[in-house]
């Protein structure tokens, strides 16, 4: 708390997933020797015809600013896209590029919320949500689910949470954290519910879309009658492997884009030129030129729950997609390991820190506060090594 800055940033968090992250590197610098299963960061390079995108347009003298919303021929082929992988019909003037599908839900909760409107996150959710939400006058509302569950939200308890301030919903479809995808079934379940509140917008966080096991990625805004009212969220972070690129986009209403335009222009005035470029031909290609990294994570998929199925205590369930699994760690609390008295997911995920240089992320951060995340788009070997040091520090 320091009085001389906003009461905003003072009640602000601080990123768990981005402040694990620097601890770990922090703790490498002294000569530590710790495997980072923190961060949800593909270890994968660019693939090729990206960097060439990116190379080429450094050559042909890419240097100024952008159109706000992002060059028009991006926004085209971010429109085919949309056709392409999930049936969804946008024009040029309903889509925003930004620096990150961060920024692009950041755009959304300052253009959507007023102070004390309440913004429904089903639990656990992707971390930043809450303190997006917050820092634009939010008030997070979230929705426990539990393992038994897979995590995901009834029609019941979406309805229960539902009041008369209530004007936004996020959610992410494959799920971070806990890798839960819902059928069509189930959103379909979910739109029955939502179509009754006109007043609450949806954001559909699709980022993961590509990284699914099960194959059957459905997205809300595919429904006919929550077209209108739901705002679709992707980027190129995750499936291509370009988290330091800083590219997300938003396809959804047009008012709410025009919105998020007018905020942008005022903020950042667009997103990177380069990355911009580069992003095009990241999505001209179909999916299938991407298939060899989805392919890895399956098997990481398989090793993890293996290895992790041989730790007593340990509870997790199988994820259908993005790269995390989410386990419930809470067999652990009032125990007493290595003098160390855990109670918390927080401390079981410091305890793994400081007693397997394994660095994890408590469940707190993500409204679950039983579980911890653990990422695998890591090496093989870093996983095997990190599970036999996490059984080892928990014998
Ligand atoms: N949504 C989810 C669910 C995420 O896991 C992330 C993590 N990077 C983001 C959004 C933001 O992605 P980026 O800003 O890198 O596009
Ligand atoms: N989204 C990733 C994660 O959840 C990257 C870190 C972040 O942006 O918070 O780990």
């Amino acid at each position: 708390m320091n009085s001389k800055l906003s009461n905003r940033v003072n009640n602000m968090s601080t990123s768990a997933t981005l402040a694990m992250a620097a601890k770990a590197r922090e703790l490498r610098e002294e000569g530590k020797d710790i495997i980072g299963l923190s961060l949800g960061e593909p270890d994968f390079t660019v693939p090729e015809f990206v960097k060439e995108a990116a190379i080429q347009a450094v050559k042909d003298d890419y240097h100024s600013y952008t159109p706000v919303d992002g060059y028009g021929d991006l926004k085209k082929a971010i429109i085919l896209k949309f056709k392409r992988d999930n049936d969804l019909e946008y024009t040029p003037s309903q889509i925003v590029v930004s620096t990150g599908a961060k920024q692009s839900l950041a755009n959304l909760a300052q253009v959507i919320l007023n102070e004390g409107d309440e913004v429904l996150l089903p639990a656990p959710y992707w971390v930043s949500y809450s303190d997006i939400s917050k820092v634009s006058g939010g008030i997070p509302v979230e929705i426990p689910t539990s393992i038994e569950s897979d995590f995901k939200v009834t029609p019941e308890a979406l309805e229960a949470a539902i009041t008369p301030k209530t004007k936004m919903m996020i959610y992410s479809s494959p799920c971070n954290p806990s890798g839960s995808v819902y059928s069509k079934e189930e959103l379909r379940a979910l739109a029955d519910v939502l179509v009754k509140y006109p007043n609450i917008i949806v954001v559909s966080d699709e980022i993961y879309e590509h990284i699914n096991y099960v194959g059957d990625h459905v997205s809300m805004a595919a429904f006919e009658d929550m077209y209108d009212r739901t705002v679709t969220v992707n980027g190129v972070s995750k499936a291509y492997s370009m988290t330091g690129w800083r590219i997300g986009y938003i396809g959804g209403p047009e008012y709410i884009a025009r919105a998020c335009n007018k905020m942008q222009g005022q903020v950042t005035s667009g997103a990177n030129c380069i990355a911009q470029r580069a992003t095009i031909a990241a999505l001209e290609n179909p999916p299938s030129k991407i298939h060899y990294m989805v392919e890895a994570f399956k098997g990481r998929r398989k090793l993890i729950l293996d290895l992790i199925s041989n730790i007593p205590g340990i509870k997790a369930n199988e994820p259908d997609g993005a790269f995390y699994v989410f386990p419930d760690v809470s067999f652990y609390f009032g125990k007493t390991l290595n003098g160390v008295t855990i109670n918390s997911a927080g401390d079981f995920a410091l305890y793994l820190l400081e007693h397997a240089n394994v660095a994890t992320v408590t469940g707190e951060a993500f409204g679950d506060p039983n579980c911890i995340r653990i990422s695998y788009a890591a090496s093989e070997e870093d996983i095997k090594e990190a599970m036999k040091r996490i059984k080892e520090a928990l014998a």
